[in-house]
């Protein structure tokens, strides 16, 4: 048996840093998936104390030639003077995965954004421009791209936030050398597992389940958001599924009185 140990790679770009905080702190489980993997911290954006992580081995600046990560797992969105450092990381990996929304579709106002035309495009950028201080900040972050914009990517995992305990079963699938499970089905399949009641159908409210991909637990219906921790509708964080029928979803939704251009332009756009 090889006793080559597989090395994991994890970058951090443009993001909000809770997904890296959540990810690090899950120490229990970290510690199984490192019995025979060693993570590697090649970059950070966020101010993140990586001492009070002792399983995680911080890798600076550039990596040499001849080291080659098994994975590397690119978390946020990509800024123009980003881009470069995104293809090292696909040279330097075996295997790259997309890590939450941000890398996967960009982010939420990117994908929100991306509903709007040109002109109208503009003219929310002008009112940004007027009323928000941190403008610049801003349309960097509605600005970015996403990792398979600019790189193969192998992997998707989305999420805003991610579900952590998806990206553990990813690393440990992926360590064993099994191909890893990404699920590919809509959040109504999780919901349904659930047992919750279906809240469009009972209550008329829409909700993006049928087009979303899962993979959450149907999390926002079943146990509530993250941060509120009120139950309340799917509103698509983890992007649309590959081969969602929107037309026919539209068209449902329409007979029953709901007008959702909107959000049927937010994926038609994408
Ligand atoms: S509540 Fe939403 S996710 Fe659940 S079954 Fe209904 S439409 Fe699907
Ligand atoms: S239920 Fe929808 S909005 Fe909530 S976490 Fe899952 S994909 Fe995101």
């Amino acid at each position: 048996m090889s006793s080559k140990i597989f090395k994991i790679g994890m970058q951090e770009f443009e993001s909000c840093g809770k997904d890296i905080i959540n990810l690090l702190s899950l120490q229990h489980e970290m510690e199984i998936v490192l019995q025979n993997a060693e993570l590697y911290m090649l970059g950070t954006t966020s101010d993140i104390d990586l001492s009070k992580f002792p399983y995680v081995k911080v890798f600076k600046g550039e990596i040499p030639e001849e080291e080659i990560f098994d994975v590397i797992v690119c978390i946020g969105g990509i800024l123009p003077k980003q881009e470069n450092r995104i293809r090292e990381l696909r040279r330097k990996s075996v295997k790259l995965l997309a890590l939450g929304t941000c890398s996967v579709w960009g982010c939420r106002p990117t994908i929100a954004l991306s509903a709007f035309n040109e002109e109208e495009q503009n003219q929310i950028n002008g009112e940004m421009e007027e009323n928000s201080p941190d403008y610049n900040q801003e349309i960097g972050s509605i600005t970015r791209k996403t990792i398979g914009d600019i790189v193969k990517v192998d992997y998707k995992i989305p999420g805003c936030p991610i579900d952590e305990f998806s990206f553990i079963s990813f690393l440990m699938d992926i360590v064993d050398g099994k191909l890893p499970r990404i699920q590919d089905a809509p959040v109504c399949y999780e919901c349904k597992l659930n047992g919750n009641e279906c809240i469009f159908m009972e209550k008329g409210i829409v909700c993006l389940g049928p087009i979303t991909q899962c993979g959450c637990g149907a999390r926002c219906i079943t146990i509530g958001e993250i941060d509120s921790g009120l139950k309340t509708v799917c509103t698509g964080c983890y992007g649309p599924l590959a081969d969602a029928n929107l037309d026919e979803w539209y068209k449902m939704i329409l007979r029953y009185g709901k007008s959702v251009e909107n959000i049927y332009k937010f994926f038609v756009a994408r």
